[in-house]
């Protein structure tokens, strides 16, 4: 099926209005773009981000509109023909690609992380070859190994993960790091997030990877406000993995010595050029040892045991 996308200028204050004129001439749904919304998006969500890139944050600026696909047959193309003539200055554009709405997978590749995995896309072949295949169907939750954050966890992972050892994720998102830990060997894992869809979405690549709830289960909360919940994650763990942001890190860092066995390995990663000397001198502070320290495209990731 073809498309055809419409996009209309709209005041800010006039958007409402808009989309229930163009609802009444049958018109579906509607993409509002805006960058009043683009800023509350980011205001709202700041636990995710530590930077918004400078280029996504220009293409918003000043911009209101609003964008709606019509089917490209007799009735998208009658439905057209009057929003044209109540509103002239529409702008159109078919869309070729049957496929749209999963446009997107086609940005999603097999990567190969460190030496021995692959993160592979549910949709995708997997590709030839020694690695370690990791299956993922990131759906819409955060963590599809194409960060270098994600890829640096999993990287320090293979040196540290291994037979008999238990495993938890905080800020967990899709699940990849746990389940990688798992593919790399270790025996279960545990992984929590703030984000509600982050259970099902994490437990179904745990499936498509062959592990069941008995070996890896996932949970929502938020582990800096619900100490209940992080008392309920109980303690003794072989290796505690955080890929979040400095801003969560710095305040989640001091309660994890108590979720680590003594020998233990705390790998946090989501901290961004500037703020690792911040986050390790809390992680000394916090009574950690750093054991390394790598970094890419300006992403840092850091490995600490409990002193004793
Ligand atoms: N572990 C995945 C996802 C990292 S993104 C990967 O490495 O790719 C960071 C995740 O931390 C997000 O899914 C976010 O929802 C979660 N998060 C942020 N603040 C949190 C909090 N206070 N408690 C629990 N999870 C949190």
């Amino acid at each position: 099926m073809r498309y055809i996308e419409c996009c209309l200028d709209t005041a800010p204050e006039e958007i409402d209005a808009r989309c229930e004129e163009l609802s009444a001439l049958g018109v579906g749904g509607f993409v509002v773009e805006s960058e009043e919304d683009f800023q509350s998006f980011l205001e709202n969500n700041r636990q995710y981000w530590d930077y918004v890139d400078a280029d996504l944050e220009e293409r918003f600026r000043g911009l209101s509109r609003l964008k709606f696909y019509l089917t490209d047959d007799a009735d998208g193309l009658g439905i057209l023909q009057e929003v044209r003539a109540r509103f002239p200055a529409v702008r159109q554009n078919t869309v070729e690609d049957a496929d749209w709405e999963n446009n997107w997978r086609s940005y999603y590749q097999p990567i190969e992380v460190g030496e021995k995995l692959v993160v592979v896309p549910e949709w995708e072949e997997i590709p030839e070859g020694n690695r370690l295949p990791l299956r993922l169907d990131p759906g819409l939750t955060f963590g599809t190994g194409s960060h270098a954050t994600t890829r640096l966890c999993l990287q320090a992972l293979e040196n540290w993960a291994g037979p008999g050892r238990r495993v938890l994720d905080l800020g967990c998102g899709s699940g990849i790091l746990g389940i990688g830990a798992l593919i790399l060997g270790c025996d279960s894992c545990l992984g929590v997030d703030i984000d509600p869809k982050s259970p099902d979405v994490a437990a179904e690549n745990a499936a498509l990877n062959g592990l069941t709830s008995e070996r890896i289960r996932f949970l929502s909360g938020d582990l800096l406000k619900d100490a209940s919940l992080r008392r309920s994650l109980g303690s003794g763990y072989d290796i505690v993995l955080a890929n979040i942001v400095a801003d969560v890190i710095l305040p989640l860092s001091p309660h994890v010595p108590a979720f680590l066995k003594p020998n233990g390995v705390y790998i946090t990663s989501g901290i961004i050029e500037g703020r690792q000397d911040e986050v390790q001198r809390a992680l000394e502070a916090s009574g950690f040892r750093i054991l390394s320290h790598t970094a890419e495209d300006d992403w840092h990731c850091f490995v600490a045991t409990p002193r004793p």
